[in-house]
């Protein structure tokens, strides 16, 4: 075939594929026109999943009757003027594609007046070719209707899916855009059902059923973080109040609350709703050792970042984006989100008669909660009852309990023994623990390593007898790659040969315990990650290292052993799951021990 130039109505409609896939990416595009001219109010119509109508009104500013046709062509656009402008958009669109995109497949009806316009005005474009500009009456705004989406693109239509699908994707759209616009009132019409509609009150919550439903909503937690600027360079001149910092809200699911896919994590970057592995993963690491294997957490997060640092022109739909300081955003995202979940506890509901606790005596709660505040691991008193004055017993109890502290998860123990070598008992204030001695002293080991290494100083003991170890190459490759970190957490590890390494010391957390068992741990099955963050990488090592030296099921410990175990799991931030996520330990309720025996609930 010889080389030929495209007729521009097959150039434009090949674009048109790049932005325009499905029935939701034009309502995607028409949202964020009403977005970008400040609308208060947007509503959106459509019929058979968006096949054959969607109709996207807003109050917004309109366009003036002669910039009309200029809006419907192929790059025109009014939010961007200069190639720098692209590193400074405030905006969501700026690549002036989608309306032309739009009419090139399908038909399409714009009607609009601007704020300063005495009547509107309406323009018709059908396969790319714009009709006759009229004069109509309208609101103060914008009206674009699109009909037959794809009449002239066959091919097209037959990659849509079921209706059910196209339509679920348009809902899935329309309530994360309410959500991270609250201010604005969203309505969204499907036929003659009405399948959203929020107030534009800003109450976010309120979205937040709309999304995943009132049971769910109402468990998920709220988030908000905020980070300064870099403080070094040229940025400094500018006051810090100019924003140039990150900030963080949204909502996270607790770690009892998953799914099994990654379908319910949504993110949105300076008001744009993208997709991000990365960001994601960065998510995932804050739950990471609090979820079962396979279970993914829910989530709506939104950043703000300044303008600069985010490349948004790297995909068509604008779905993509990139980050300048990608490591600094990701460790961000993280450490906010672990903050929330470790600010959370499941308290568990306590019932005052069970402590024997009588009016006037101090509440057991408060007790309870003062205690484990006092524990070394925290320095962070939120808002505990001030010292010197606890709280009585006066029917006030739950109230105590809702602002118990975050971090002591488990009640004070008292330890009844050991079953099985394997697991321990204990009783707490309402009801039964069984503990896998195991999963516990992996947590225990692994937060002790984690605290210390933090600080620096990791004591470390010398070995009376250098061990030496010999790997297979490969791991013994990965080995050398992170001597550094184990030096860290207080290894005397060096290189004794080829493919040979030599133990001098290790952590005296770790004393008595195998140097080659230990070494040999690190290098077993790990994987190397695409995008490794360096103390992720120091938590995994640690990870597997506490794995391999926790005292295994089947060993016999003494009273003292058991009860010291105890003591250092009531001490861990989250005592409830071992760090790769298996549960540490069994709650047996009173409540439910008395079901189970028929004690309660009959009579
Ligand atoms: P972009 O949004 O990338 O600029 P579009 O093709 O979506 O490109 O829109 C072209 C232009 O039409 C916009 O820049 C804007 O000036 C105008 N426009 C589109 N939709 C609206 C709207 N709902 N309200 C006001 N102006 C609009
Ligand atoms: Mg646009």
């Amino acid at each position: 075939m010889p080389i030929r130039i495209l007729s521009p109505e097959i150039a434009s409609q090949i674009a048109a594929g790049e932005v325009v896939e499905r029935p939701a990416s034009v309502v995607k595009e028409l949202l964020e026109n009403a977005l970008d001219a400040g609308a208060r109010s947007v509503s959106v119509t459509i019929a058979a999943a968006g096949r054959t109508l969607i109709e996207v009104a807003d109050d917004g500013s309109g366009i003036s009757a002669e910039e009309l046709p200029l809006a419907l062509a192929r790059h025109a656009t009014s939010k961007l003027s200069r190639a720098e402008d692209l590193f400074a958009i405030t905006t969501l669109g700026f690549r002036g594609e989608a309306l032309s995109s739009i009419g090139s497949v399908a038909r399409l009806a714009i009607t609009s007046r601007a704020a300063d316009s005495a009547s509107g005005a309406r323009l018709k474009v059908e396969a790319g070719v714009a009709g006759r500009l009229e004069s109509v009456g309208a609101p103060i705004g914008t009206l674009v209707r699109v009909e037959d989406l794809f009449y002239n693109v066959p091919a097209r239509l037959k990659f849509l899916k079921q209706d059910v699908t196209e339509r679920r994707a348009i809902d899935a759209l329309l309530t994360r855009y309410a959500l991270a616009y609250p201010h604005v009132r969203f309505k969204l019409v499907e036929g003659s059902t009405l399948a959203l509609h929020t107030s534009g009150d800003g109450d976010r919550r309120a979205i937040l059923a709309a999304l995943y439903g009132v049971e769910v909503a109402k468990q998920m937690l709220e988030v908000t973080a905020e980070e300064e600027g870099p403080s070094t360079g040229f940025r400094q001149a500018q006051p810090a109040s100019s924003g140039q910092g990150l900030r963080l809200t949204g909502f996270i699911s607790p770690t009892a609350l998953t799914r099994s896919n990654r379908k319910e994590i949504t993110f949105f970057v300076n008001g744009r709703w993208i997709q991000d592995v990365p960001l994601t993963t960065a998510l995932l690491r804050a739950y990471h050792t609090m979820l079962m294997v396979g279970r993914y957490p829910l989530a709506a997060i939104f950043l703000e970042i300044q303008p600069e640092e985010v490349d948004v022109n790297v995909h068509p739909a604008k779905a993509e984006v990139r980050f300048r300081s990608p490591d600094r955003i990701f460790s961000f995202v993280q450490r906010a989100v672990r903050r929330a979940l470790l600010a959370y506890s499941p308290v568990p509901p306590a019932t005052p008669s069970l402590w024997g606790a009588q009016a006037g005596q101090v509440d057991p709660a408060w007790r309870l909660a003062h205690d484990a505040y006092r524990g070394p691991w925290t320095e962070d008193r939120g808002n505990l009852p001030e010292e010197g004055q606890p709280p009585t017993v006066n029917g006030q109890l739950s109230t105590v309990i809702a602002q118990a502290p975050t971090l002591g998860q488990v009640p004070l123990l008292r330890l009844v023994g050991q079953i099985g070598a394997t697991y321990l008992v204990a009783e707490g204030p309402d009801g039964l623990y069984l503990i896998d001695q195991h999963a516990a002293h992996e947590r225990v080991l692994f937060d002790k390593l984690m605290a210390q290494h933090g600080t620096k100083n990791t004591p470390s003991q010398t070995l009376l007898q250098p061990v030496v170890v010999a790997f297979p190459p490969q791991s013994a490759h990965l080995l050398i790659s992170q001597l550094p970190v184990l030096e860290h957490f207080g290894f005397g590890v060096e290189p004794f040969g080829p493919n040979t390494f030599q133990v001098r010391a290790m952590p005296a957390l770790f004393a008595g315990s195998d140097p080659a068992a230990a070494l040999r741990a690190l290098v077993e099955d790990f994987e190397e990650d695409e995008t490794p963050l360096q103390h992720e990488v120091e938590a995994r090592i640690a990870g597997r290292v506490c794995k391999r030296l926790a005292v295994k099921a089947g060993q016999v410990l003494s009273p003292e052993e058991q009860r010291a175990m105890l003591n250092d799991l009531e001490a861990c931030a989250s005592p409830r799951t071992c760090p790769h996520g298996r549960p540490t330990m069994i709650h047996l309720s009173v409540d439910m021990l008395e079901r189970q025996f028929g004690r309660k609930g009959v009579r």
